[in-house]
C-alpha cells in the first residue's frame, strides 16, 4: 500500500505531536493492520507525565485493535484473510530467550518497551499510529464487539494471566484491592472462577460497580479495617487469594496481612515509588503463604481473552469511559491522566 499515515510521537513530558510518515511496506512475512482503536494505558500516561522515563522521541500505544488490509506472500492464508478484525498482541518479546522458548513470552528476559518496530519512524510500541506491520504470531481474531471494547483485550489478557497465576478455586475467598479497571477485571474473572469476591477501594462509586460485576462484598478501607473484615467474611481464616492492583507499596504490606494460611498474594501492579515492604518471615513460613508477582501476558492469554470478549463471557463496556478522535490525542491524554476514568480510547 502506498501513501502516508499519521503517527503520534511523544517528544518530551507532556508533549505529543501527530507526524506524517510513509505507510510501512509489507514484506513477505508481514501483515499490515489498519488500526481502528487504541486505548491509553497507565503506562502511556506515565510516559506522558514523565514518571516513566523513556528516550524521546517515542511512539506509545499497546492496547490496539484493527483490520488486516494487506498480507505478505508467506503469511498463512488458511488462518488469515484481508478484512479480518484483529487484536494486536504485544510485540516486545525477543522470541529467542529461555523464557520465550519455554512459552513464557510475558517474562521475556529482553522485553523491550523501546523496541524500534519495523516500518515506524521512531521507537516504541506503535499503537498510536494509523497502520502497523504485525507478524501473524502477534495477531488475535475477534468479532461481535466494537473496536473500542476490543481494546480491552490486552488488559484482560494480563489479568487472565494473573488470575491463573493464583490458581483461583471454586469457593475461594478472593480479595481484590483497588477497583480501577485492572482490579475490576480481577473481580470479573474471579467471579467466573467461582470465588467469593471481596472488592476493596476508597471510592464508593467504584465499589458500586464492583458489586454490579459480581463482587459478593465490598469494603472501603477508609471506613473499616480491611484485614478484620476479610477475616470475618472468610470465617476467621483470611483470604485464599489476595490480588493487589495498586501501585502503592504500603498497600502491598496490608495485602500480605489479609491472606490466610496457605493463601496466595499476587502483586499485579508496578510500584511507584518502589519502596521495600515489611512482612513476618516466620508467619510466611509457618502459614505456607505464597507471595507472587505477575506482569504482562502471553499468546495463550491473548487467544483466550479475545474468545471471552467475542462471545460475551465478560462485558467490558463499563471500562470504555471516553472515546476521542486520533487528532485529539493531547486532550485524550490530559483526560486520561486525571485518573478518574477506566480507559480513554483513541479512534483512528
Ligand atoms: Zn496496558
Ligand atoms: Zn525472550
Amino acid at each position: 500500500m502506498d501513501g502516508t499515515m499519521k503517527t503520534a510521537v511523544f517528544t518530551g513530558p507532556k508533549k505529543v505531536e501527530l507526524r506524517q510518515c510513509p505507510i510501512p511496506q509489507v514484506g513477505k512475512e508481514d501483515v499490515l493492520v489498519k488500526i481502528d482503536a487504541c486505548a491509553i494505558c497507565t503506562w502511556e500516561q506515565r510516559v506522558y507525565t514523565g514518571v516513566k522515563k523513556v528516550e524521546f522521541p517515542f511512539i506509545g500505544g499497546h492496547e490496539m485493535v484493527g483490520r488486516i488490509v494487506e498480507m505478505g506472500s508467506r503469511v498463512d492464508k488458511r488462518q488469515w484473510k484481508v478484512g479480518e478484525r484483529v487484536a494486536v498482541g504485544v510485540m516486545l518479546a525477543c522470541q529467542n530467550c529461555y523464557f520465550c522458548k519455554t512459552g513464557n513470552t510475558q517474562s521475556c528476559e529482553y522485553f523491550d518497551h523501546s523496541k524500534h518496530l519495523e516500518g515506524l519512524p521512531e521507537k516504541g510500541m506503535g499503537g498510536f499510529s494509523e497502520y502497523l506491520l504485525v507478524p501473524s504470531e502477534n495477531l488475535f481474531k475477534y468479532d461481535k464487539i466494537s473496536p473500542e471494547e476490543a481494546t480491552i483485550t490486552e488488559p484482560l489478557s494480563c489479568v487472565l494471566h494473573s488470575v491463573e497465576t493464583a490458581n483461583v478455586q471454586f469457593g475461594d475467598t478472593v480479595l481484590v484491592i483497588g477497583c480501577g479497571i485492572m482490579g475490576l477485571l480481577h473481580v470479573l474473572l474471579s467471579v467466573r472462577k467461582g470465588a467469593v469476591v471481596v472488592a476493596s477501594d476508597v471510592n464508593g462509586e467504584r465499589l458500586k460497580l464492583a458489586k454490579e460485576l459480581g463482587a459478593a462484598y465490598t469494603v472501603n478501607p477508609s471506613e473499616e479495617n480491611l484485614r478484620d473484615r476479610v477475616k470475618e467474611i472468610s470465617g476467621g481464616i483470611g483470604a485464599q487469594v489476595v490480588f493487589d492492583t495498586t501501585p502503592i507499596a504500603a498497600v502491598a504490606e496490608d495485602a500480605i496481612k489479609c491472606a490466610g494460611q496457605m493463601g496466595k498474594v499476587v502483586l499485579y501492579s508496578s510500584f511507584y515509588p518502589d519502596t521495600p515492604v515489611k512482612f513476618s518471615p516466620d508467619w510466611l513460613h509457618k502459614g505456607a503463604v505464597q507471595i507472587l508477582g505477575t506482569a504482562n501476558s502471553n499468546e495463550r492469554d491473548f487467544v483466550r481473552a479475545t474468545r471471552m470478549l467475542s462471545e460475551g463471557v465478560v462485558n467490558v463496556k463499563p471500562f470504555v469511559s471516553e472515546v476521542y478522535e486520533f487528532e485529539d490525542i493531547q486532550s485524550a491524554l490530559e483526560s486520561a491522566i486525571k485518573g478518574d476514568k477506566f480507559r480513554v480510547v483513541l479512534k483512528m
